[in-house]
């Protein structure tokens, strides 16, 4: 039997869902919140490289990683073995009370793939969501301000405190009450639907104009904001860039006003794009970073990193139990190696490679509007109508099953956009693949119309 660690490319032996994987999917909705959001019945047993095997030994290529966070891909040798090694060793000691030589080494390593001369300091949590949470208490215990202003359809995790800041979809927030006081949410910059008719290069400048004459003028002095939050690639969202102009303004205006700018780079962060984080690719240097996701290749790791002078709290100030656990820093040095030796330099080769395959596709496809994103985060806007740009997102659904009916995973992002968010060391038959079963799927959506 060929297994998983053999295989490059979808290899399908049942109908789908399996019978293994009925029985998983009747368990589950028997058992589980119905919080969760499945769009279609992929039940994993074993993963190796762009491969998920189901539990009916059903192979996919996965263009998910599991929301952006297999960045090595699945069960990498390196990083399984990082982790296995460290848990022989120790599991856990609480780095809010004891000291482990592991948690020093990785903040080095990712501190060192910063901008900036400053001496940066970092706190480990469990999630992006506790990341958040971490960069709010420090910005407000920074600067001495409370306020806070995000991006309509960002997304930065569903604790309250995050919760607060996320604005992508109204369901995440409804029903939860009152959150954070003093939060307000202004347009992201989006290209493709800018009202202004500007480019991706030029989009933004009202927003930055309401900003600054609307919103400090009329509702938070600027001495209030302890921060402004963005994404520098909107994630949940939509896979949008926000263009370079937008987050260099961002950052003139939160120097202007001593307001922390604070770069969620959750999704787009750990070599993603091409780079090792998003706003690197704007030249900007933001006084807190976050990140998780793709940091620790599936372990929940998280991070946040500041200026050694901003991050300056007195002892006590910010704790955790789990966060930083060795065996996750374990696999976030194995993670940081293989990105930096090998990840970082294929995510921007394959990115290139998938969006020469993609340059066309607007033109091609009645139902592409359009195609974005930098390295491997690309998002691919489906509409009814080029013209119109009507958002058609049952297409979009469409397209998303019909892909895993191929054997292909992805994941929707934002009201109709197909996000592609790959494990940074697929290779380009495995980008063919995906690219021509896309297609496939593209094709025959566009009958539905
Ligand atoms: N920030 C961004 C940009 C995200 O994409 C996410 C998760 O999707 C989060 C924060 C929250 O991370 P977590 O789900 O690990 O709490």
């Amino acid at each position: 039997m060929i297994t998983a660690s053999e295989i490059k490319l979808p290899r399908l032996v049942t109908a789908l869902p399996g019978p293994n994987a009925k029985r998983v999917v009747e368990a589950d909705t028997k058992l589980m919140s119905p919080s969760y959001t499945r769009d279609y019945p992929l039940v994993a047993k074993r993963g190796h490289g762009a491969i998920v095997e189901d539990v009916d030994g059903n192979s996919f290529l996965d263009f998910a990683a599991g929301i952006a966070v297999c960045s090595t891909g699945h069960c990498h040798p390196q990083v399984v073995a990082a982790i296995q090694k460290q848990a022989a060793e120790l599991i856990h000691m609480s780095g809010t009370d004891f000291y482990y030589e592991s948690m020093p080494q990785l903040a080095e390593k990712l501190i060192a793939t910063m901008p900036g001369a400053a001496p940066k300091k970092a706190f480990f949590t469990n999630s992006g969501a506790e990341a958040i949470e971490g960069a709010i208490k420090l910005a407000r215990y920074a600067t001495k301000r409370t306020k806070f202003i995000a991006f309509y359809g960002c997304f930065h995790g569903r604790t309250m405190g995050a919760l607060s800041l996320t604005a992508s979809k109204a369901t995440q927030r409804k029903g939860f009450g009152d959150l954070l006081a003093g939060v307000e949410h202004i347009p992201f910059p989006y290209a493709y639907r800018c009202p202004h008719g500007h480019t991706a290069e030029t989009c933004g400048a009202e927003i930055l104009e309401v900003l600054e004459q609307q919103l400090f003028k009329r509702m938070f002095d600027p001495e209030e904001v302890a921060g402004i939050i963005i994404e520098p690639i909107q994630g949940e969202g939509g896979y949008i860039v926000a263009p370079s102009f937008f987050l260099q303004e961002l950052q003139r205006i939160c120097r202007q006003h001593g307001i922390m700018l604070i770069a969620d780079e959750v999704q787009s962060g750990m070599g993603r794009t091409g780079k090792w984080w998003a706003h690197q690719h704007a030249g900007i240097e933001p006084d807190i970073i976050c990140s998780a996701k793709g940091i620790a290749s599936g372990m929940p790791l998280g991070a946040f990193f500041a200026p050694a002078k901003i991050m300056n709290w007195k002892p006590g100030a910010h704790g955790t139990t789990f966060g930083g656990n060795p065996v996750c820093i374990a696999s976030g040095l194995a993670t940081a190696e293989l990105i930096e030796t090998q990840y970082l330099e294929n995510a921007r080769v394959m990115g290139d490679f998938l969006f020469a395959r993609l340059a066309d596709w607007t033109k091609k496809y009645k139902i592409v509007g359009d195609v974005r994103g930098r390295g491997l985060m690309i998002g691919i806007e489906i509409v009814r109508d080029r013209r119109t740009k009507e958002k058609a997102a049952d297409l979009r659904n469409l397209i998303v099953d019909l892909a895993f009916q191929k054997g292909v995973c992805i994941l929707g992002a934002g009201e109709n956009t197909i996000r592609l968010s790959p494990p940074l060391l697929i290779d380009e038959e495995q980008a063919d693949f995906a690219v021509r079963t896309l297609e496939e799927c593209i094709v025959e959506a566009e009958k539905k119309i």
